[in-house]
């Protein structure tokens, strides 16, 4: 496996791949990799000839109160995983790499629409360092294929325009979220969570099918459906932040038409945020 650290090395070792015709599959990450970012990199090898993944922790998506200097980095764990299940390259760009005039400087991507909504009305900035970030990251690795988690759903809407608004040439593939046994998305932020509140963490999940179900069953009062849901949340402790049912490919409002809805949610648990979404087919 090759570890590559500078932009250079990487196009070099892409022109060698370039020349051999194999179609390159990308995951770009923030590290302190699980069974759910494993999953990603499976899903690229079954599709391409040659796996890259990223590590970085990108200071441009984290808001000025949020926990870029305590997110887990874990190297050489994530180094051996991905060893160990044959990817090719493991791309670790250094900050300078990446914002080299420093962040105030940096050009920005932004879809716009999709990246003021749900949570980027919570995050405001988020999907803009997202969309930035993963914008570069395509240039320098220039993949055929990449891949991205359903786990995190708005994100996955928002690099879809992008590579759609900006003609990029690389197909974007959604890989399911992987969970624990017990319902909880797995997440790097999840070690956050105290024993008391790691319990009662996959309750979020639970309700989210509970609630879908309903709306399945024919319930059609969904302002106060999500309502009662988001008290209900409340009353066990969570501090929801959203809880919103949308179209699944615009993430606006549901008209009476739509079929194919999502429900979105994050919530904190004392001080860890946790997002999840679920998939509604009204056909
Ligand atoms: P992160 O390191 O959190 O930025 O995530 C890197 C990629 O892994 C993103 O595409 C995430 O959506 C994806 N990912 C994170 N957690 C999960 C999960 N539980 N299931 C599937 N994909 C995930």
């Amino acid at each position: 496996m090759n570890i590559i650290k500078g932009v250079s090395q990487l196009r070099e070792v892409r022109r060698g791949w370039q020349l051999e015709g194999k179609v390159i599959g990308f995951v770009p990450t923030m590290g302190n990799l699980h069974q759910g970012h494993l999953n990603l990199v499976r899903e690229a090898k079954k599709h391409a000839d040659v796996v890259v993944v990223s590590i970085f922790v990108n200071p441009m998506q984290f808001g000025p109160d949020e926990d870029l200097d305590a997110y887990p980095r874990t190297l050489d764990n994530d180094a051996s995983l991905l060893n160990a299940l044959g990817v090719d390259a493991i791309f670790l760009p250094s900050i300078d790499d990446i914002y080299a005039k420093g962040l105030e400087q940096q050009t920005f991507v932004e879809v716009p629409g999709l990246s003021y909504m749900i949570c980027g009305a919570s995050r405001p900035g988020h999907f803009r360092g997202v969309a930035t970030i993963v914008c570069k990251l395509f240039n320098m690795v220039q993949p055929n294929l990449a891949f991205f988690g359903e786990k995190d759903f708005q994100q996955l809407q928002v690099i879809k325009a992008m590579v759609e608004d900006l003609s990029m040439n690389l197909e974007v593939v959604g890989v399911p979220t992987t969970r624990e046994n017990d319902g909880l998305a797995m997440s790097s932020r999840n070690q956050y969570l105290t024993d008391s509140e790691r319990k009662l963490a996959p309750t979020l999940y639970e309700k989210m099918q509970a609630l879908s179900a309903e709306v399945l069953g024919g319930r059609r009062d969904l302002t106060k459906l999500l309502e009662t849901y988001k008290s209900e949340l409340a009353g066990l402790g969570f501090k929801p932040d959203y809880l919103e049912l949308r179209n699944a490919h615009t993430l606006l409002q549901p008209g009476h038409e739509d079929t194919k809805l999502v429900l979105l949610a994050a919530a904190f648990l004392g001080k860890t945020r946790l997002i999840d979404n679920l998939q509604i087919s009204l056909v």
